[in-house]
């Protein structure tokens, strides 16, 4: 049931994270506070596939 993601900088769209999402229990896009390396800070990342 897990569907393999990316997490994608909204501030830079650096794709820096890939995880993996429970699908049945996740509704609509996950969004996670994440370092990016490009902006040197913390950002929210969203999920792309
Ligand atoms: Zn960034």
């Amino acid at each position: 049931m897990r569907e393999p993601i990316t997490l994608k900088c909204t501030e830079c769209s650096e794709h820096n994270y890939s995880t993996s999402k429970n699908k049945s229990n996740t509704k609509g896009r996950l969004e996670l506070k994440k370092y990016c390396p490009r902006c040197r800070k913390h950002t929210i990342h969203k999920e792309t596939k």
